[in-house]
């Protein structure tokens, strides 16, 4: 199951993210666990973070065993291949679309 946490706001994320949610929320339920996105275009974040894009969003990690985490984050690294970052911040997953190469067509 996904959810929002309370307060979430999800106005203007891009389809990439969302894929990334759908492709997240895929990993955790094979694991066993549900998937609550933390932050998405809200939340503070650093000066010119792609949240306020709508570009990158949130996880929750505090369900999961904390040595099962980085499995989560290679597998899901795995689905979304090389422009996306899945990064593990202090107490969250950290998922941000960008493309590394130009996109032409
Ligand atoms: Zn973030």
């Amino acid at each position: 199951m996904l959810s929002l946490k309370a307060g979430v706001r999800i106005t203007g994320m891009r389809p990439e993210i969302l894929l990334a949610a759908v492709a997240a929320m895929e990993v955790y339920k094979a694991a066993g666990h549900d998937l609550m996105i933390t932050a998405c275009v809200d939340g503070k974040h650093m000066a010119g973070s792609l949240h306020y894009a709508g570009a990158a969003i949130d996880l929750r990690t505090r369900d999961v065993a904390p040595a099962d985490v980085p499995k989560l984050i290679a597998q899901i690294k795995t689905c979304l291949g090389e422009d996306f970052d899945v990064l593990l911040e202090v107490d969250h997953i950290h998922i941000e679309f960008q493309p590394k190469q130009e996109i032409n067509g």
